[in-house]
């Protein structure tokens, strides 16, 4: 790199901070300059929720570096309070405003890199924001929220509700806040289901505990107004359908959209998916614009489709491949197979790669299987049951997501199943992985074994399917078909499928001839193992028409 090299960066968080540390470190005489329009830099923006819930006491916490720290122990200039206003190709050349003096200046560069990152929607009602209605992004925003709740909290008022509009990841995790506060709980979600970026066989389970918490769901609905309001706040809103809810605090959870009015007002080339569009080295249309982070496309490895996907490991990962080439350099970013996990309460809820709904999209060979197993022995103390959908080419045996939820090791599982997407393993390859146990963190056989397991009897023609939709289905056109119970006395009693015939597994072969051969039979057990004999059995006896219930019990009752 040229010693005059110059170097510009839109933004300080997260992949403005990734991208100015990799050019120093590829650099000493690069002149490296960040301009944040904001007050911090370089936060931890994904610690937000537990700062306002007072997990973690002090925002002085979430701040990764300081301005100062930054600047010397990277010898770069960070400009906080100063927004770029326009930038023109052309002539290298950035407009900003310093927002405390209102200041304007041009600045130049040789290279430019934007990363404005994403900002939230926020519904405005007669055109302002309520002042009982917040969002969050910045640590503003946190502070503000917080300072709102301690508040409302010190007026001693009985009976405080807080609504949620839209159930993304942030809305969620801000859920246990209102809990542990008491609060009556209300979420109005647009979808037909919450987090609709899983598939509703994981998000069943979700739902039906938060409505064991108490929390009130009212899904295919929207807010279309606030119905009272008494000073700046909204004491109640309505719905499309009609609802009227009571709001002490309400949530705007309704999703972000990428900040690039900056980049769309100087001729930078916006994708389709609405961020910026960037080639495989981070590079804009304009040859030294590069951009990176929430604000610019990533392509989805597995879909091939291109939007940015809001996640903090994305960002730094595109802003270091910008930093590189902006510093000179010739990597590629490689996409990503979008990992996340979400903190909803006690759950862990994680999703790597496609759902079945957007694997069905692209592949007309996908099919999914569902499995439950324990996060560890469970003779072990702890041991959590981890509910898992795994999505895949039944015929190449290529794995095309997973999605889990559970207690306890799920983030374990789907990093496992996320590193064998991404190594391109099989399926049913994952049977053989080595995966350490000790009865406290595992299993023998780990569930990520099983999955591999069951995948590979699948294949071999040892097992058939029905997942518990077509199961729904046939009920529903009364087809003549067995449902077929293989557990005990005490579990049927506990709870079955209506109409379901009792049959222990180990009482099966000797009361054979109460099944009719004739008929289609539906196996199920609490998770899959004495179904899968149950089936071994009846095949092995020459019945022909048999099924197992895809994810057995657990999934027809999707019960945490
Ligand atoms: C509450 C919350 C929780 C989250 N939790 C997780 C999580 O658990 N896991 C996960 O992977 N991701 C999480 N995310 C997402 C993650 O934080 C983002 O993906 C990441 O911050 C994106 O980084 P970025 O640098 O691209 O953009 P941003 O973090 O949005 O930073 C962009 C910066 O650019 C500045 N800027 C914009 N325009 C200008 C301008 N014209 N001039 C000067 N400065 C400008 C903005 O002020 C901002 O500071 C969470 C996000 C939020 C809000």
């Amino acid at each position: 790199m040229a010693k005059s090299m110059k170097v510009l960066i839109i933004g300080a968080v997260a992949a403005g901070t990734a991208a100015a540390v990799k050019i120093r470190r590829q650099s000493e005489d690069a002149e490296v300059v960040l301009y944040e329009k904001d007050r911090y830099i370089s936060y931890g923006t994904c610690g937000l929720p537990y700062f306002v819930s007072g997990e973690i006491e002090s925002i002085e916490d979430l701040i990764v570096n300081t301005r100062e720290r930054f600047e010397k122990r990277f010898n770069l200039r960070v400009n906080v309070f100063h927004e770029v206003t326009g930038i023109e190709p052309e002539k290298n050349q950035i407009s900003v405003k310093d927002l405390k003096t209102g200041r304007q200046f041009d600045d130049s560069y040789d290279r430019l890199i934007i990363t404005t990152g994403s900002v939230p929607i926020e519904l405005k009602f007669d055109g302002k924001l309520i002042g009982n209605i917040f969002t969050l992004k910045t640590i503003d925003d946190a502070v503000n929220l917080k300072n709102y709740l301690d508040r409302l909290n010190e007026e001693n008022k009985p009976g405080k509700s807080a609504l949620l509009i839209g159930a993304g990841f942030i809305g969620l995790e801000l859920l246990e806040i209102f809990l542990n506060r008491g609060y009556e709980i209300n979420i109005v979600e647009k979808t037909s289901q919450i987090l609709p970026m899983f598939d509703n066989e994981i998000i069943e389970y979700l739902e039906k505990y938060l409505m064991e918490k108490r929390i009130n769901l009212y899904k295919e609905d929207e807010v279309s107004g606030l119905a009272e309001v008494r000073g700046n706040k909204a004491v109640s809103v309505e719905t499309i359908k009609g609802k009227i809810i009571k709001s002490d605090v309400i949530f705007l959870a309704v999703g972000t959209k990428p900040d690039v009015k900056l980049a769309r007002d100087s001729g930078i080339k916006i994708g389709k998916s609405g961020f910026i569009a960037v080639d495989e080295y981070m590079k804009t249309n304009f040859e030294n614009i590069y951009a990176a982070g929430d604000c610019c496309e990533c392509e989805n490895r597995i879909s091939g489709v291109k939007r940015s996907y809001n996640l903090a490991a994305i960002a730094g990962r595109q802003g270091r491949i910008a930093g590189i080439n902006a510093a000179g350099g010739r990597e590629k970013f490689s996409g990503s197979i979008v990992n996340s996990i979400v903190k909803v309460l006690d759950l862990a809820v994680a999703k790597v790669g496609l759902s079945s709904k957007e694997a069905a999209a692209i592949d007309n060979d996908a099919d999914f299987i569902e499995i439950h197993r324990s996060s560890h022995a469970e003779y072990y103390p702890g041991a959590d049951m981890i509910h898992m959908l795994i999505v895949f080419n039944k015929n190449s045996g290529r794995i095309l997501g997973f999605q889990a939820i559970g207690r306890g090791g799920v983030d374990k599982r789907t990093d496992v199943v996320s590193t064998a997407i991404r190594g391109d393993l099989k399926i049913w390859e994952l049977a053989d992985l080595d995966l350490g146990y000790h009865p406290a963190y595992g299993s023998a056989r780990d569930p990520v074994n099983m999955l591999g397991l069951v995948a590979g009897n699948l294949k071999k023609g040892e097992v058939d399917f029905l997942s518990v939709e077509e199961l729904k289905e046939k009920i529903r056109n009364t087809e003549k078909i067995t449902i077929l119970d293989v557990r005990t006395k005490r579990e049927y009693d506990q709870g079955h499928i209506n109409g379901a015939m009792l049959i222990y597994i180990d009482d099966l072969r000797k009361n054979i001839d109460k099944l009719d051969a004739g008929r289609e039979i539906i196996i199920y057990c609490k998770t899959d193992y004495r179904s899968y004999l149950g089936y071994k059995i009846l095949k092995n006896l020459g019945f022909k028409n048999v099924k197992v219930l895809n994810g057995s019990y657990l999934s027809w009752m999707r019960k945490i």
